[in-house]
């Protein structure tokens, strides 16, 4: 097979052509070979325009000859280029020495023709877009690396559980996109709407093409808050909130101090959402509230969890049991958000029984907090880069994907089975960083991500059960303690050094903290 440089539909380049080598272009659909390279310019083994232009003939392929000196396009080759481009048929294989000739001078003959090309393109300028290209960076200055991402501005989205109880000043959990995309590095501000695969390609919301030789999928999953009837109607008023929108976490804090009595639920959807334990971390730090204020006897907690489990690593759930029973917390599991009605307060959900029988179970409340069911963005989900479940589908190892050596993925939108964290992000940066640039050279791929993910449990305000584990619910404690005791040494972790790392470390390329355990693709 020819390899050949995609420009666009029409137009493609290469290096030198040999006489034999028309026919792989011929056979690849080409119907036209355009001959830049003045003759005798490589010595002996370079064959004449004439003999090429004989074997096209053989052939059927259209042929041109536009000789352009080595290291001097003039604007008469590119008025020469356009002339031929105009009669001939397409698609063009236009070759040089190298191809970078033809593809020099059909900037300068067709400059609004030519869709923008990066070695390295992320889709998601979100933690793992913007860390995943820092790293990148740092390990190759020149690389040419551009980042798509629509937001104006960038969060920090581990504090909001914290800004819910009041604890972390929202501001600081805000920054402009434009202040953190890496020295080098592009930032084209659009969303994709649609992943072209197999011609190496992004269409963003604009109708514009963007080219690649390697794509990073980072966009994170797409909250549906739409799934449950009311809520977006709801949200903001009515003591209905979510610490899983900026504007929101805020309102969850005002409401907690402003309850003195009466119901409140606590929702939970089905798995797999981003941090896990937010829907329960809300729930603690808001009894912890109650309880120093003394009112936590005249207030009814329930957690609804869609889901059977408390915890999904077994090993955490006793401690957290400890804290469920001190604040005198209801569990229902099984029970699933379906509907909310504000201005009269009240909340449906289904509950499934031991016989599998679903019922629409009402619930008044005085406040509720949400967290919405969670899925991949529709723009992966809906294309070939999608697994079953609409993720990005990559070996879990390697976080390459499965059917394009040159796509990788990270994040939350990839498939890998592991908890959807900023901690995961962290680790997973290096795996993709070394792999790609690996297999760009050629190279194994040296890193293997272990599944680290971690939880910090604010079960009180000032302590933390900092839950850290792998593939398989796997402990993979970063510290030699006891993971399952709260701490307090946790809670200055995270509610100081964390941030810290975050914008300091993470999304600046410097990876504390971030080197996955040695894992064999047997843990
Ligand atoms: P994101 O950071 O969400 O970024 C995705 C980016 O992709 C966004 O900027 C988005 O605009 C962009 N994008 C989306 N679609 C497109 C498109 N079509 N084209 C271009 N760009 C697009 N993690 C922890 O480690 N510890 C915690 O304690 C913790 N607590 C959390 C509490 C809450 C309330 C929440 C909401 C999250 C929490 N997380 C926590 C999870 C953590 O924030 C995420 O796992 C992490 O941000 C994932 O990074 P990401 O880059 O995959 O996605």
């Amino acid at each position: 097979m020819l390899q050949t440089q995609r420009v666009n539909d029409t137009y493609f380049t290469c290096g030198q052509l040999s006489v034999e080598s028309l026919k792989a272009a011929y056979q690849q659909g080409f119907l036209s070979v355009l001959c830049l390279r003045p003759d005798d310019e490589g010595g002996a083994d370079q064959p004449s325009h004439q003999e090429l232009r004989r074997q096209c003939e053989v052939l059927g392929l259209a042929f041109a000859y536009v000789p352009v000196e080595k290291g001097a396009i003039t604007t008469t080759n590119a008025e020469r280029l356009q002339q031929q481009l105009e009669k001939l048929p397409q698609p063009v294989l236009a070759f040089c020495a190298s191809g970078n000739r033809a593809q020099a001078l059909y900037s300068l003959a067709m400059p609004k023709q030519v869709e923008p090309y990066y070695e390295v393109l992320v889709v998601g300028g979100g933690a793992a877009g913007i860390g995943v290209s820092a790293s990148l960076l740092k390990r190759q200055p020149k690389l040419s690396i551009a980042i798509i991402e629509p937001s104006e501005f960038h969060y920090y989205q581990p504090a909001w559980t914290l800004v819910g109880a009041g604890a972390f000043d929202p501001k600081k959990t805000e920054r402009k996109t434009v202040d953190l995309i890496p020295y080098g590095a592009e930032w084209i501000r659009a969303a994709v709407s649609r992943f072209e695969p197999d011609q190496q390609r992004v269409v963003l919301s604009h109708g514009q093409c963007v080219n690649y030789k390697y794509l990073i999928v980072a966009t994170g999953l797409e909250i549906a808050w739409d799934k449950i009837e009311g809520l977006e109607e709801a949200l903001g008023n009515y003591g209905v909130t979510s610490n899983y929108r900026y504007d929101l976490a805020p309102y969850t804090w005002q409401l907690v101090q402003g309850l003195s009595q009466g119901k409140a639920l606590f929702t939970q959807p089905p798995m797999p959402i981003k941090c896990a334990g937010a829907p329960q971390k809300a729930m603690y730090l808001s009894c912890d509230h109650w309880f120093k204020q003394d009112r936590l006897s005249q207030i009814d907690v329930e957690l609804n969890n869609a889901g059977a489990v408390l915890f999904g690593v077994a090993e955490f759930v006793p401690p957290l049991m400890a804290y469920v029973k001190k604040y005198g917390a209801k569990l229902a599991f099984q029970s699933n958000l379906v509907k909310v009605d504000g201005p009269s307060q009240t909340a449906w959900f289904d509950v499934t029984d031991a016989q599998g029988q679903v019922k629409r179970v009402e619930k008044p409340f005085d406040m509720l907090h949400v967290v919405p069911p969670q899925q991949s963005p529709d723009v992966v989900r809906n294309s070939p880069l999608a697994d079953p479940q609409g993720w990005c589908e990559v070996n879990q190892f390697t976080l390459q994907h499965v059917r394009y050596a040159n796509v990788f993925s990270l994040g939350d939108v990839c498939s890998s089975p592991n908890a959807k964290t900023a901690a995961a992000v962290r680790k997973q940066i290096v795996v993709v960083a070394e792999n790609l640039l690996a297999h760009m050279d050629g190279q194994e791929l040296p890193t293997r991500y272990d599944g680290y993910g971690s939880c910090p449990l604010t079960v009180e305000k000032g302590k933390i059960v900092l839950a850290e584990f792998g593939f398989g619910g796997k402990l993979l404690p970063t510290f030699p303690l006891d993971p399952t005791v709260p701490r307090r040494s946790a809670w200055f972790l995270k509610t100081v050094m964390l941030p810290a790392i975050y914008w300091h470390a993470m999304l600046k390329g410097h990876e504390w903290l971030a080197r996955p355990t040695q894992a064999t693709e047997q843990t």
